[in-house]
């Protein structure tokens, strides 16, 4: 009884003062579960002989000295105009790839897995994303909405190790949804919700597959008055009919957009969407232009998740040794099997061609001007973990034909942009808060090259990536 009572007083002091600690330039006082894991601190750091891929989509910069002070980037640049202070602690980077922190758009708290595994990750989930380099995450939906709140408070108070974190509500989906998710039977009850939450701390609503037009609007105009923000997993609605509805975010791009099927009716999320949508993505075709264009014009941004949609798929690459390791026995067990179920079945309803064209679409819509975001959305069968799935996410956006220069633009600055805090975070320029990741090689020569974080940088202090990731040996799936 106690606890839950310590927490309400906490949450109630520190929601007053939760966004300042977010931009501040020096972070937290740094409890001792955060201090085991730190190998790097100020307040002057300079990392030299570096190559930078800077998140702008620039190319990439060889032979850099990036200097840190005070928890913020005090200047980038060859080394010959970058003045050294004395008390500089250097780190060689020669050989090395800095990129910003990783900004995870659909980074759930909670991990769902084969075999009805689910589990709230106040554990493994904040020492997962922060060790594989994601230093800012977007929760995108919540089944355990003051799990995510209280944590958040945890780390912004130096207290637990993890990334900062954009609350976003608990689902808010329509009649036929259900679960731990909010139904809204009206538009009166969808901003009764919206008015909840946004006292609660959220920023962001979150819609899913069953909601209304009616509810969606309604949701949207409350939550735009209190300067909330929205996206969703949509099905009942199209995207173009989100747009008009004056959604911000758009999740999981055309593996959602039912905007491609013909026969889908007012409000019902057609059955069996993801088959359907499999055949009938066209990224180059009518629809497909008209709505990205359609998105652009009204700046509404969209968050892909290949690493999620990877897993109903036949033959990809979602066995390394490094996710399973990290998994419950249990359930690496159930994933396991369910992976080779969906192997070894004939006639499999996914193919490559839909997952292939569904990336078409990410790329489609980037080239065409359109923010697109990404984060690893951790649920599913369980193959995409938190942090790791964010760095699969990378490789399969090389894998679409975006340069490395571009994939690190997704994944870092485009959600910064998203969340509406580039100007402090999401790229390595000077006068941005420290959050940095440093791996151990050329990202350029290979995308797997993204799992080799050897340090990340939160606040201008530097994080064992390693340490932490292995800290969750076995416990994925449990807390
Ligand atoms: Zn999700």
């Amino acid at each position: 009884m106690i606890r839950s009572v310590l927490v309400r007083t906490t949450l109630a002091a520190a929601l007053a003062g939760a966004l300042p600690t977010l931009v501040a330039a020096q972070g937290p006082t740094l409890g001792k579960a955060v201090q085991e894991y730190v190998t790097v601190t100020g307040p002057v750091v300079a990392i030299t002989n570096v190559l930078v891929i800077d998140g702008t989509g620039a190319a990439a910069k060889p032979g850099q000295t990036v200097l840190i002070q005070d928890g913020r980037i005090a200047a980038v640049g060859p080394a010959k105009t970058v003045k050294m202070p004395t008390d500089a602690t250097i780190i060689d980077g020669t050989g090395k790839t800095l990129i910003p922190g990783i900004v995870g758009m659909h980074d759930h708290m909670y991990y769902s897995a084969a075999g009805g595994y689910d589990a709230q990750m106040s554990y493994t989930g904040p020492r997962l994303y922060l060790g594989a380099g994601v230093t800012t995450i977007r929760t995108t939906g919540s089944q355990s909405p003051y799990g995510d709140i209280n944590l958040k408070h945890q780390i912004d108070a130096g207290r637990s190790p993890g990334p900062r974190i954009f609350v976003t509500t608990p689902y808010l989906t329509g009649p036929g949804g259900g679960g731990t998710m909010a139904v809204a039977d009206s538009p009166e009850q969808a901003r009764r919700f919206v008015d909840y939450w946004a006292e609660e701390g959220a920023t962001w609503i979150k819609f899913y597959t069953n909601i209304s037009r009616a509810a969606m609007a309604a949701a949207i105009d409350e939550g735009h008055k209190k300067g909330m923000r929205a996206t969703g997993h949509i099905c009942s609605v199209t995207f173009r009919e989100a747009v008009d509805i004056d959604i911000d975010d758009l999740a999981h791009g055309a593996m959602t957009a039912t905007d491609f099927i013909a026969t889908k009716e007012l409000d019902k999320c057609p059955p069996n969407s993801l088959v359907q949508l499999d055949k009938s993505i066209d990224p180059t075709g009518e629809i497909a232009t008209s709505l990205i264009r359609h998105m652009i014009a009204n700046n509404v941004s969209m968050t892909t998740t290949p690493a999620v949609y990877e897993l109903f798929y036949q033959n990809r690459a979602v066995k390394d040794e490094r996710s399973l390791s990290l998994m419950a026995p249990a359930v690496r067990e159930a994933y396991m099997a369910d992976r080779n179920q969906i192997d070894t079945t004939a006639n499999w309803p996914l193919t490559p061609g839909g997952f292939e064209r569904a990336l078409a679409f990410d790329k489609a819509f980037f080239d065409a001007g359109g923010v697109l975001g990404s984060g690893v959305d951790p649920t599913g069968n369980g193959g995409a973990l938190p942090g790791l799935g964010d760095q699969r996410g990378y490789e399969i956006l090389i894998e679409g034909h975006f340069t490395p220069e571009q994939a690190v633009q997704v994944i870092s600055l485009n959600g910064a942009k998203i969340l509406g805090v580039d100007t402090d975070f999401g790229s390595v320029e000077a006068g941005k808060v420290a959050d940095l990741v440093l791996i151990d090689g050329d990202l350029r020569t290979a995308p797997t090259m993204i799992q080799h974080v050897e340090t990340v940088f939160k606040d201008g202090v530097g994080y064992d990536s390693q340490k932490m990731i292995l800290a969750t040996k076995g416990r994925v799936g449990i807390d």
